[in-house]
């Protein structure tokens, strides 16, 4: 049987707690379990704009794991290229909450890497998250540039190496996603929805929600966040892959779905911003980019306004590592492009050096 749980509300520790005391999970503890949570902490931002787990969410963790013995759970992230985790460890409030609970941060950016084979891929994961008897997985529901949402399935991108990252976009993103979660399976996913930006992965535009949602299937999980984005399962490519494989099932009419504390939904929350992406999508060709690079390039390009006027451009802005080492007119984007016509340097360049260029065109 599937089911989501779902809380919402604006206390966030304490509904964490809640929602964790009704889903049943103390069952699956006992004390001296290693427990590794993963949140996401993509970029050095609070949780307030939208791309971050807001680190209450990670205490009510804590605090509802203490009631079962486990007084050192490890909190493991690495955020994305060009980003430090130890910086967004700080900036995003884990430094402090570790110092509370006297608990370890893992940046697993300095983790040793164990290669695993699956699907015919290669995957190199770091090591931490083998070492958990327990994997406790909380992403934020939010939008993404290239792969129109990210939550729980994509989340694992945290832990593996950068070297890998640029792999995974090298090969198309999607399949290894997917591999990887066949590779890790976390025994719990919370998910912070509540204010996820719905159209960049690094924050910005954030929606209040108010909501925090519980699952065991990341494929269910991401399939209801996806609708809850304004999209249709199927059209996220690693939510197919990840059926494919046997990661988990998509909802369906015999999803059991429990609200609880309903009341306090917001009214008018529009989670589906995802045209402006798609438009200024259309002025960029794009070819295996990594995240942070796209994203940097659509932030840019938003603020530039060069896509609301429209027509401005006269040739599509490359990006992406299937341009490296070829020469190409127009203007290209992270050292990948160096060989354009006009690059803007970088791996990946920074959102206001990109700009700096839209701006002298
Ligand atoms: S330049 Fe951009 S696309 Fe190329 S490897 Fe660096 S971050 Fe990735």
């Amino acid at each position: 049987m599937s089911t989501i749980n779902i809380i919402y509300g604006t206390e966030i520790l304490t509904m964490t707690y809640e929602l964790l005391c009704k889903s049943g999970i103390g069952e699956r503890l006992r004390g001296g379990m290693k427990v590794v949570i993963k949140p996401n902490l993509v970029v050095a931002k609070s949780a307030d704009e939208g791309a971050t787990t807001h680190p209450e969410i990670v205490e009510g963790i804590i605090l509802f794991l203490k009631d079962f013995g486990i007084v050192s759970p490890i909190i493991a992230e690495g955020s994305w290229l060009g980003e430090g985790t130890e910086r967004a460890f700080d900036r995003c409030g884990y430094n402090a909450l570790a110092k509370k609970y006297g608990i370890k941060l893992i940046n697993t950016k300095k983790d040793k890497v164990i290669k695993k084979n699956a699907h015919g891929l290669s995957l190199g994961i770091c090591a931490t998250f083998f070492d958990a008897d327990f994997l406790i997985n909380v992403p934020v529901l939010k939008g993404h540039c290239q792969t129109k949402i990210t939550c729980c399935l994509k989340n694992l991108k945290g832990c593996i190496p950068d070297s890998e990252k640029r792999h995974y976009h090298d090969i198309g993103l999607h399949k290894p996603i997917a591999a990887l979660n066949t590779i890790l399976k976390p025994d719990l996913h919370l998910i912070d929805g509540v204010c996820g930006d719905p159209t960049f992965e690094e924050g910005g535009n954030p929606v209040q929600s108010n909501q925090i949602i519980l699952g065991n299937d990341p494929v269910l999980l991401d399939s209801y966040c996806a609708m809850l984005l304004g999209y249709r399962p199927d059209e996220i490519g690693y939510i197919r892959c990840a059926i494919d494989y046997g990661v988990g099932n998509p909802v369906n009419a015999s999803t059991i779905i429990n609200k609880i504390n309903s009341e306090n939904k917001p009214k008018n929350n529009t989670l589906n911003q995802s045209q402006l992406v798609r438009k200024l999508a259309q002025l960029i060709d794009e070819r295996n980019a990594c995240s942070a690079c796209y994203a940097a390039l659509i932030f840019a390009l938003n603020k530039s306004g060069i896509g609301k006027l429209g027509g401005e451009i006269t040739e599509k802005i490359k990006i992406g590592q299937a341009f490296r080492g070829k020469q190409s007119t127009g203007l290209g984007v992270g050292d990948c492009t160096k060989r354009c016509e006009e690059n803007v340097s970088g791996c990946p360049p920074t959102a206001s050096k990109i700009l700096e260029k839209l701006k002298g065109l």
